[in-house]
C-alpha cells in the first residue's frame, strides 16, 4: 500500500480513489483560455490538472487561474527552482520537477523546505526519452527506476517525503515493467501513464494496455491517458479505463452491445449509441444491453438490468434475462428508455426505503 499524499483538496495513495489527471495545452499565460479548458476538464471528470510553467509570466498567471478553479493545479517546471517557488507561491497544489535537474543541493534544499512548509508535494517525473547519461548502460526500465530513486533520495536528504513518482516510456512493456519494479522499491504514490502514446486510437490502446495492466496489479494512484488530442478526451478515456476495471468510484449506467452478425434484426449500433447518450445523464449503477437477436441476445446478457434483443419486426425488452415486453422495432428506443427509467426509479425507491 502506498502512503497518502494530499494534493490540494484531493488525497491520493493508500487505497484512495484513483485520481484522473490531464494537462492543459493552452498557453498558461493566457489565463482565460486556460481557465476555460480547466473547467471543461473538470466537468468531464478530471480530478487534478497540470499546467506548464515555462516562464515567470506563466507562474504569475497561475495565481489567477488557481483562484478561478477549485481543482488542484500542478505546475510543470523544468530545471528552474525559482519558477517552482513562484508557482507554489501562486497557489499550485503540486510541483512537477526533477530535483536532480536543479543542479545545486542548496537550491534543492531551499525548494524542499519552501514546499514542505506550505504542504505542497513534488512529482518526480522520469521519462524514458530524457534520462541521465549515467544510466545509459542499464535496460530502460531499470534506468528509469534508478533515476527516479536517485531524485527521491535527493529530496529525502533534504527531509522531503511528500513525493509522487512517475516513470513513463512510450513503450508499453517497458513502462509496465518499470512501474512494477519501482512499486517493489518504495511506497510513494505512483502517477501512472504511457507517454507520447500518440493520436487517438493508437494512444488509447497503448494507454489502456499499460495503465490497465498496472491497475490490475494494484499499481497506480493517479493516472493520465496521454493523447495527441483534446485533453478532455484524455479524461473520457481514463474514466473508461477505470470503469472497465470496476475501479470507477461513482454510480453510472453502462451500455453493452453485441458486435452484430448475420442474425442481427435491429439497428444495434444506432440504438446502442442513442442509449449511451441517454445513459450518460443517469446517476445510477445499471447495465443496459442492446443485442441484435433473440437467439443469443437474452442469454448472453442475462446479467444486464435492462436489455433489448432484436427480432423480425418485433423485439423483446428484458430484465435480468426475463422478457417483460414485446415491442415493434420502430418503438425500441422509447420502450428501452422507459424501462430503464422505471428501473432507476425502483432503485431510488429501494435506497429511500433503506434510509
Ligand atoms: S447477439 Fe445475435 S445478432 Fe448479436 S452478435 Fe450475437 S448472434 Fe449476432
Amino acid at each position: 500500500m502506498t502512503r497518502k499524499i494530499k494534493i490540494g483538496n484531493v488525497v491520493i495513495g493508500g487505497g484512495e480513489k484513483i485520481a484522473v489527471q490531464s494537462m492543459t495545452n493552452t498557453k498558461t499565460s493566457d489565463i482565460d483560455a486556460t481557465v476555460a479548458q480547466l473547467r471543461l476538464l473538470q466537468d468531464a471528470g478530471c480530478d487534478i490538472a497540470r499546467c506548464s510553467v515555462p516562464d515567470r509570466e506563466s507562474a504569475e498567471a497561475l495565481r489567477s487561474i488557481v483562484a478561478q478553479c477549485d481543482m488542484p493545479i500542478v505546475a510543470d517546471i523544468h530545471f528552474d527552482y525559482r519558477l517552482a517557488v513562484a508557482a507554489a507561491d501562486a497557489g499550485a497544489a503540486k510541483i512537477r520537477i526533477n530535483p536532480g535537474n536543479i543542479g545545486d543541493l542548496a537550491k534543492v534544499d531551499y525548494l524542499a523546505k519552501y514546499l514542505k512548509e506550505r504542504g505542497v508535494p513534488i512529482r518526480i517525473g522520469v521519462n524514458g526519452g530524457s534520462l541521465e547519461k549515467k544510466f545509459a548502460h542499464l535496460p530502460l526500465d531499470d534506468a528509469m527506476v534508478e533515476s527516479a530513486l536517485e531524485h527521491v533520495a535527493l529530496l529525502e536528504k533534504c527531509g522531503f517525503e511528500d513525493t509522487v513518482i512517475s516513470v513513463k516510456s512510450s513503450d508499453v512493456a517497458t513502462t509496465v515493467s518499470a512501474y512494477r519494479k519501482l512499486s517493489q522499491r518504495c511506497d510513494y504514490p505512483l502517477h501512472v501513464g504511457v507517454t507520447e502514446a500518440g493520436v487517438y486510437e493508437k494512444g488509447l490502446v497503448k494507454s489502456a494496455i499499460g495503465i490497465g495492466a498496472l491497475l490490475l496489479d494494484g499499481i497506480g494512484d493517479t493516472i493520465r491517458v496521454s493523447l495527441t488530442d483534446d485533453p478532455v478526451r484524455e479524461i473520457h478515456a481514463a474514466n473508461e479505463i477505470l470503469k472497465a476495471l470496476d475501479l470507477y468510484r461513482g454510480a453510472y449506467a453502462e451500455v453493452v452491445s453485441c458486435p452484430t452478425c448475420a442474425r442481427t434484426c435491429i439497428d444495434v449500433q444506432g440504438i446502442a449509441t442513442a442509449m449511451q447518450e441517454f445513459a450518460a445523464g443517469l446517476d445510477c449503477k445499471l447495465k443496459i444491453a442492446v443485442m441484435g437477436c433473440v437467439v443469443n441476445g437474452i442469454g448472453e446478457s442475462k446479467d444486464s438490468d435492462v436489455g433489448v434483443a432484436g427480432g423480425k419486426g418485433k423485439s423483446v425488452i428484458f430484465r435480468k434475462g426475463e422478457i417483460v415486453r414485446t415491442v415493434a422495432n420502430e418503438d425500441i428506443l422509447g420502450a428501452l428508455k422507459s424501462e430503464v427509467l422505471a428501473c432507476v426509479h425502483e432503485r431510488q425507491d429501494q435506497l429511500g426505503a433503506l434510509r
